[in-house]
């Protein structure tokens, strides 16, 4: 049962069936194109869509504009502290921002970071310093059928040889990403994190954990790891966080604001053995660099408001009723989804729910994006947007060919769950119709071409 009730409100409208049809022919089949105002129930991301709660706003009127030492930045830190342990914080405008303050200063060209799966700014950051980003994903990881508690795991024996082929003092890095963004919103153990933990200290390696969906991970913890059981989500949140010298978090996920993030870390004495790791100097060079890309380290590319919103989100996400109200409604519609006759990643993860377009529109081969066709259908069929995760977004990458459909936080009811399955069982019962795409238009850049690529049907 949901632990909330509406106060604010924005109208929605589903568009005549003309309409959408109009709509996508003019969107190019690409569904970025499309005017939210055009969207019924709008599952594109959860980044930064969910709604904030009263006090947030009540906050924001209460921001501290000060270029320097606002009163909501400390706020922010002594949210930091309590929620995630982490008595230093550098704040950035969102995620990636955050990730380009740390990597910025931790990565350098020709290293190898690892990561049980990179998210893709992650990756695309890894990158732009001239070093290797590798995935450490679990054996079972990229099956959709496959069942297991810890899916989201990284691969210990993966990252050994890893760093054995590429000799450890060229892994600055050890990355984490809780729960595993890029492998269908799959959880992480505590267990598997003392074990990256051990490894990271084998090799002088930096720990980070990408926190952003940290207490969606407390969760699973709690449900699936035995020895957690009776802790609070609280505990459990700060707990996978000992482990970390730093942590990257985007305030769009779980700070439950709709921009901001930053980069927590240590202060120098918390760990003793902690691997080598300089945690002075780490911050030092983190802040350096955040100045010259984010701002001063007080604010960091947010208004002051935007700040005091991130610090009570932050205590918001892991008081009792938000995950368990959060995690369940992904499930719901995952098994809504299922009894519709989507083929759907199993099990469900944290804060999508993953369609396995593959087998859900099996005549259509690969090259001809079956994803983005399905994606295209629940525009047609109940103006439902998602994203394609496939050949469209991923081209000539050996991989499923899903499509995402991502809960914004504390935003859609139960009705529009409905909503959801009944468009997605009228697309299954045509899906002979329902023909494949081709790209007529793309940017240079292949990695981006899913956001701007313009697409036609197959004749
Ligand atoms: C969203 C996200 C990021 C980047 O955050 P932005 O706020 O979108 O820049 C990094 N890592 C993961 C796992 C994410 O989900």
């Amino acid at each position: 049962m949901r632990s909330y009730k509406a106060k604010t409100v924005e109208p929605i409208s589903l568009p005549s069936r003309e309409k959408r049809n109009r709509i996508l022919e003019e969107a190019g089949y690409n569904a970025f194109n499309v005017d939210a105002a055009d969207v019924y129930v709008d599952l594109l991301t959860d980044s930064g869509t969910g709604a904030m709660s009263g006090e947030q706003w009540a906050a924001m009127m209460r921001g501290d504009e000060a270029y320097a030492g606002s009163r909501s930045f400390h706020e922010l830190r002594e949210a930091v502290a309590d929620v995630m342990g982490f008595s230093r914080v550098v704040p950035a405008h969102q995620g990636r921002g955050a990730e380009n303050a740390l990597y910025g200063v931790l990565v350098e060209e020709g290293d190898t970071v690892l990561n049980n799966a990179h998210f893709d700014t992650t990756r695309a950051h890894i990158a732009n310093q001239g070093a290797d980003p590798v995935d450490c994903p679990v054996e079972g990881a990229r099956d959709p059928t496959h069942d297991a508690p810890f899916k989201g795991n990284f691969d210990l024996a993966r990252g050994r040889t890893v760093v054995d082929d590429v000799g450890a003092e060229n892994v600055p890095a050890i990355v984490v990403t809780i729960t595993n963004n890029s492998t269908a919103g799959q959880p992480v153990s505590v267990e598997n994190l003392r074990q990256v933990r051990e490894l990271a200290d084998e090799i002088d390696a930096t720990l980070v954990v990408d926190a952003c969906r940290f207490v969606e991970n407390a969760y699973f913890v709690k449900e699936r790891e035995d020895e957690f059981a009776d802790w609070s989500i609280a505990d459990i949140a700060r707990e996978q966080l000992t482990y970390a010298d730093a942590a990257v978090m985007s305030g769009k996920k779980e700070g439950l604001t709709n921009i901001g993030g930053f980069v927590a870390m240590r202060s120098g004495e918390y760990r003793e053995d902690d691997g080598g790791v300089d945690h002075d100097a780490l911050f030092e060079r983190v802040k350096q660099r955040a100045i010259l890309y984010e701002g001063f380290p007080t604010y960091g590319g947010m208004a002051g408001r935007d700040v005091a919103a991130l610090a009570v989100g932050l205590r918001e996400a892991v008081e009792p009723p938000y995950v368990e109200d959060r995690v369940e409604q992904v499930r719901e519609l995952g098994d809504r989804l299922k009894e519709a006759g989507a083929p759907i990643y199993e099990p469900v993860g944290g804060h999508a729910v993953y369609v396995d377009a593959g087998a859900f529109l099996p005549e259509i081969p690969r090259e001809q994006l079956p994803g983005q066709a399905l994606v295209c259908e629940l525009y047609r069929e109940g103006a439902v947007r998602g994203v394609e995760l496939g050949e469209f977004a991923f081209p000539g990458a050996d991989r499923m060919q899903l499509v995402r459909l991502a809960l914004p936080r504390r935003t859609y009811g139960r009705e529009q769950l409905e909503h959801v399955a009944e468009t997605a069982a009228a697309v299954a019962e045509r899906r002979e119709e329902v023909s494949g795409l081709e790209v007529v238009a793309e940017p240079p850049m292949k990695e981006l071409r899913h956001f701007s690529a313009e697409l036609r049907p197959v004749e």
